[in-house]
This record gives structure tokens, C-alpha cells and sequence, in this order.
């Protein structure tokens, strides 16, 4: 049975690992953490990524668990509508809305669909000074089978990446700090509301609570001194309703707080073959994008089923190949667009221009 390695049991390293068990390979993934995730907000599971849970058999448990999103605006902060997304034009095509599922319940119904014995929680592996014959070999120790194809899915610091294609290719600092959480505050609209060098975003959810984000322009590391709910009240004060509710709401220990990367320069490639080596990059490890659009762990789980799909036992390089030539395009353009959509949600200079050519859109 061909055997794969994979590093990093995130949603791209766990949706790899149950692809391709259903595909027939053997797989170990080593995870450095001692357990599934248990933290985080809210992702938003686009209607290709849910067709991707469908394909791993874990969709419907997800659409069980989830939530659809609502219809929702962009605004400014005296609550004029700049632009209007329909939660019917998002679903008309696929027939599915984007769901919100908290990350944890998203992190456990991976970890429930892959057999017991393909996982390794509290298994740090380390890349320095390995070349690729030893990232293949790594499950030797273990008395298993030399690695057919190794699955680096280390996350958007992945030292693997660094390893295998050199400290070019970099988690980037995109300059703006992300802030996150869930108040018991009944919502009913998706809003995101842009300022200068700021926004403010309200997504409705579950049993009457409301999941917020804010990002803010800061230097990496940057920390509220007087603790970041008096900050945010401070920088979103008189901002349109529920925002001031939402913030009333916030309590410290309930702030999530991450500064927001993304790999740059794009990736020449996904795959680094050669001889009897074989290695290649899933999720945030190829194509870490700021959360903009949402959709990095949406890729994700496009990766792992295209992976699976692409890779039949002996003929990996062929299959690696037909792997990169179907992701790299797509997920980089993604990777731009996010990165451009941060800047115009922040934008400074020209605001007023971009308010009035959305309204104008609209
Ligand atoms: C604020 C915010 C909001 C977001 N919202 C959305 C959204 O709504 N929708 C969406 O689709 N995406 C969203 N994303 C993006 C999404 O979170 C990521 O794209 C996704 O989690 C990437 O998954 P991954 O498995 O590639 O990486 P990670 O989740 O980073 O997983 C990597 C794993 O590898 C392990 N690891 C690392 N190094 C080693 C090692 N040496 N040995 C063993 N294990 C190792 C880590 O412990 C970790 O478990 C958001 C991101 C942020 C920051």
C-alpha cells in the first residue's frame, strides 16, 4: 500500500489524511500539538469547500452543525450602505449558502473521520538540516514504510516550505492586526463597516450570539496596554448600530487577537520532486492569504480532495504535477485578491473616491 507523511493535522494536513485513506494510501500525520483544536471563531465554508466536505464524507454533519449566512452589507461607519451582497445570488449557482461553523466543531468532525491509528498528536517534527530524503524517511523510525510522497502542511510559517524551496518564499506581515470573538447579542444582518486604517465586521450566528471581528492597522506584536476592549471602544465609538451593542457585549477574556500574514512572493510551485522524492504543499503552507475573503481553510479543503483525486499509487510525480497545474493559479489569485481587498477595506487616501464608485456599483 503507498504510504504518505503528513505534517501538520490542521484542516489541510486532516482533510489530506482522510482523501487519501478513502483513495487507498496509508497514511501518519504528525501533529505538534497534543490534540485537535479546540479554539477559534467562526469560519465561513464556502459552497466548493462544502463540496469538498462531501466528498470526504463529513458535509452533511457540517451542514447539520452550521449555519447559513445571511444576507449582508458593506458600510461606513455612519451606517450608509457602500455595496450589498446577496445571500441568494451566492447560492443560486452551487445551491448552497456559505455556512458558519465554529472552527473547533469544523477541527472535530475532521478528526472523527480519520481512522485512529493515521494520527500522531504531540509528534513536533523538525526540518533543520533534513534534506528531502529525510523528511521521506521520517516515519522509519517507526518501522513503517519509506514515505511515497510527503504532505507538508505546517501553516503559513511552515518550516517545511523553508526547507524545501529556501527563505525566499516568507509569511509576509500584511500590517494589519485581526481581533475576534462571540457576544450573546441577537443580530440579523452580516455587516462589515469600513474606516480609515480600520473595520468592524458582525456575522449573525447560533442560539441568538453574534461573532465580531475588527482588523486595524499596528506593527506586528502590537498590544492594547490598557487591554483591547477599552481600544476598541475607543476606536469605534458612534460607529452605526449593533456595532456599539456588540462592543458593550466584548469582555478581555473573550478577544481573540492575531496579527495577519501572508506567504509572499507566490510559490514557484507546489511540488518538489526528484529522484525517489517526492514532497508536496497543502493549505496555508502554499498559499497562507489574509482572511479577507475567507477562504483560506475553504482552499484548504479543496487542496486535500484535488490531491486525493490527482494521485494514483505509482504514478505520484505525474499525479503532483496534475495537482499543481490545477491549484497554484487559482489559490494565488486568491492570495492577491485578499490581500488587495484588506488594503481598500483600510483605505486612508481616496476613501471618499472608493465610497462613491461602490455606491455607484451598487
Ligand atoms: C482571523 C481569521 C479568520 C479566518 N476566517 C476564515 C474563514 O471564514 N473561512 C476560511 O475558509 N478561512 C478563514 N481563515 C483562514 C484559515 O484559518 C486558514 O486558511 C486555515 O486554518 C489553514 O489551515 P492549515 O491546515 O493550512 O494551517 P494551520 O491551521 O496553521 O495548521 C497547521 C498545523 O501544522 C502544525 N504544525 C506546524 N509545524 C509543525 C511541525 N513542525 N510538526 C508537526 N506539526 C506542525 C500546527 O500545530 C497546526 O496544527 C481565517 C484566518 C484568520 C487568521
Amino acid at each position: 500500500m503507498p504510504h504518505a507523511t503528513i505534517i501538520g493535522a490542521g484542516i489541510a494536513g486532516t482533510a489530506t489524511a482522510i482523501g487519501l485513506t478513502h483513495a487507498g494510501w496509508h497514511v501518519t500525520l504528525h501533529e505538534r500539538a497534543t490534540h485537535p483544536e479546540t479554539s477559534g471563531a467562526a469560519l465561513g465554508i464556502w459552497p466548493t469547500a462544502l463540496a469538498a466536505l462531501d466528498e470526504l464524507g463529513v458535509g452533511e454533519a457540517l451542514r447539520a452543525a452550521a449555519t447559513p449566512q445571511a444576507a449582508g452589507s458593506i458600510r461606513r461607519p455612519d451606517g450608509a450602505v457602500l455595496a450589498t451582497l446577496s445571500a441568494e445570488r451566492v447560492t443560486r449557482r452551487p445551491g448552497d449558502p456559505v455556512h458558519l461553523i465554529a472552527r473547533r466543531d469544523l477541527a472535530e468532525m475532521l478528526a472523527a473521520a480519520l481512522p485512529v491509528s493515521a494520527v500522531r498528536y504531540g509528534s513536533k517534527v523538525d526540518p533543520s538540516g533534513a534534506g528531502l530524503d529525510s523528511l521521506a524517511g521520517l516515519d522509519n523510525e517507526a518501522g513503517e514504510a519509506r514515505a511515497d510522497v510527503v504532505v507538508v502542511a505546517d501553516g503559513v510559517f511552515s518550516t517545511y516550505r523553508t526547507a524545501l524551496l529556501g527563505e525566499r518564499y516568507r509569511a509576509r506581515y500584511t500590517g494589519q492586526s485581526g481581533l475576534r470573538g462571540r457576544v450573546a447579542v441577537t443580530t440579523h444582518e452580516v455587516t462589515e463597516t469600513w474606516g480609515p486604517g480600520r473595520r468592524f465586521g458582525v456575522t449573525p450566528y447560533l442560539d441568538g450570539t453574534t461573532n465580531w471581528y475588527a482588523s486595524l492597522d499596528a506593527p506586528p506584536g502590537q498590544r492594547a496596554a490598557g487591554g483591547e476592549v477599552a481600544m476598541l471602544r475607543e476606536l469605534f465609538a458612534g460607529w452605526h448600530d449593533p456595532i456599539g451593542q456588540v462592543l458593550d457585549a466584548i469582555t478581555e477574556d473573550d478577544v481573540m487577537r492575531h496579527d495577519m500574514y501572508d506567504v509572499h512572493p507566490h510559490l514557484p510551485s507546489y511540488v518538489v520532486t526528484g529522484g525517489a522524492r517526492n514532497a508536496v504543499l497543502v493549505g496555508d503552507a502554499a498559499h497562507g492569504m489574509t482572511p479577507d475573503l475567507g477562504r483560506g481553510a475553504c482552499e484548504a479543503l479543496v487542496d486535500a480532495v484535488t490531491l486525493a483525486r490527482c494521485l494514483a499509487p505509482g504514478r505520484v510525480a505525474e499525479g503532483l504535477a496534475r495537482y499543481d497545474r490545477l491549484r497554484r493559479r487559482p489559490t494565488q489569485r486568491l492570495q492577491t485578491l485578499a490581500r488587495n481587498a484588506g488594503r481598500i477595506a483600510h483605505a486612508r487616501r481616496l476613501a471618499g473616491a472608493r465610497d462613491l464608485l461602490l455606491r455607484a456599483a451598487r
